[in-house]
């Protein structure tokens, strides 16, 4: 065992007051009642680079039921593998978890339900910039793994031998990409080459915890960047090899992608419909499609095989690998199609505006605004349907109160 780094206030200049209320609250009480509780991981991160952090996590010496005692029914307790207290207030949710060992042999994580030491607890986390402690009570960083130095150096390293740790859970090299487009580190030598090496296990990993950062990204603001980097590392043609060749080989491949990392920044990481982010990914892939196989081959297109050419898509872009809910797919492909149906690829001799039955259809309304802001001449198609579009809803509910007063 080695000590830790103890950084002071005067080092480390974290403003007691970004710290969140809730999160210190919840510190506090497990302090007042004889554990040891630090603020962990991209909480502190962010703190120490001044950005606003999106959760705060807490890890401390008490185990699942001693937090469920305290906290009551604002406690729940999840996870099967490792158990994890979720603290709410209101909307929002405090993840406090018992000090954690990690795994030491070179394979995939199947077991890693062991509670350890604050050492064992920071050794165990992914890179050296997530492996913080802040110790609310005295106002101290507490750092095991040399993260507070390479915060300063700005370089993304993992914990530990970056081989063993990307073939023990291959999803932190898409989290090392996540690092790197957010906050623009260097890549350290060791880790860049381990990653580098052992992408292929990449294939081993949950699609549902790559595809859930894929979600974090697009609501990140960074997502342009994020894509760039996964296609440069040779990471996306192994995960959506038609994505990937696609963003490669189209120039303006990226430019919806840009147009939502735009709308998230302006707004709130939450602003856009899941369905809304992934369709930013395919959408020219279906339109290229559409204007090379129909328009340029004057061959008839209707909104029938659209819809099919739509379904298609997202199963070729996204199935190889992840799964898409049904609800999700159904979503898109509502989505993708009714672009068409507002803007034709073949210009119709009569132009009428008919709202659709579908309920996913404010989605692609939305879908639609968003492709405005790259087209400021698609601006007036936009108001003619969103005006049609409220009027339908309207009507709906008129229909609905009339009926219910017959009842
Ligand atoms: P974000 O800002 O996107 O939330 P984060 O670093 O906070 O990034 P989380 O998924 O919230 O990511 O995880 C919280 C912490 O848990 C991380 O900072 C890291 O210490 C640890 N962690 C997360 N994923 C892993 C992993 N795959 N392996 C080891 N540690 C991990
Ligand atoms: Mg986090």
């Amino acid at each position: 065992m080695r000590p830790p780094k103890v950084y002071s206030i005067d080092e480390h200049r974290i403003p007691g007051y970004k710290l969140d209320k809730q999160a210190y609250y919840v510190i506090e009480k497990l302090r007042q009642n004889g554990f040891i509780a630090f603020l962990v991981g991209g909480g502190v991160r962010d703190l120490l680079l001044n950005v606003r952090p999106k959760d705060f996590d807490i890890s401390t010496s008490a185990k699942p039921l001693d937090i469920k005692k305290l906290f009551k029914r604002n406690c729940i307790l999840i996870g099967r593998r490792f158990r994890l207290a979720h603290i709410r207030f209101g909307r929002k949710i405090i993840e406090v978890s018992t000090f954690r060992a990690g795994e030491s042999e070179a394979k995939l994580i199947l077991r890693d339900n062991i509670f350890g030491s604050p050492e064992e607890d920071a050794l165990r986390r992914d890179f050296t910039i997530n492996g913080l402690f802040y110790d609310v009570g005295v106002q101290t960083v507490i750092d095991y793994v040399g993260g507070f130095v390479d915060l300063e150096k700005k370089v993304l390293k993992t914990i530990g031998d970056a081989k063993v740790r990307f073939i023990q859970d291959p999803v932190r090299m898409i989290r090392l990409v996540k690092f790197k487009a957010r906050f623009d580190f260097e890549i350290d030598e060791n880790t860049f080459l381990a990653m580098k090496e052992n992408k292929k296990e990449i294939l081993k990993s949950s699609a549902t915890r790559i595809l859930e950062e894929f979600f974090k990204m697009l609501e990140s603001g960074s997502a342009k960047n994020f894509f760039y980097l996964l296609c440069k590392y040779e990471l996306l043609n192994l995960l959506s090899p038609v994505l990937a060749t696609f963003l490669k080989e189209n120039e303006n491949a990226y430019s919806l992608i840009e147009i939502v990392d735009i709308f998230i920044k302006k707004n709130h990481p939450k602003a856009l419909d899941r369905s809304i982010l992934l369709s930013s990914l395919v959408f020219y892939i279906l339109e290229t499609k559409l204007k090379k196989n129909y328009v340029d081959n004057n061959k008839l297109l209707h909104l029938g095989i659209i819809n099919v050419e739509a379904k298609k898509i997202i199963d070729e872009a996204f199935r190889p690998f992840f799964h898409i809910s049904r609800k999700l797919k159904a979503q898109m492909v509502t989505i993708l199609s009714n672009q068409f149906k507002i803007l034709p690829l073949i210009k119709p001799k009569k132009r009428s505006i008919r709202i659709p039955r579908d309920p996913f259809f404010e989605l692609a309304l939305i879908f639609f605004n968003l492709r405005c802001s790259q087209n400021p001449n698609l601006n007036n198609i936009y108001t003619q349907w969103n005006e049609k579009f409220i009027l339908s809803h309207k009507l709906k509910k008129k229909y609905f109160k009339r009926k219910n007063a017959k009842i």
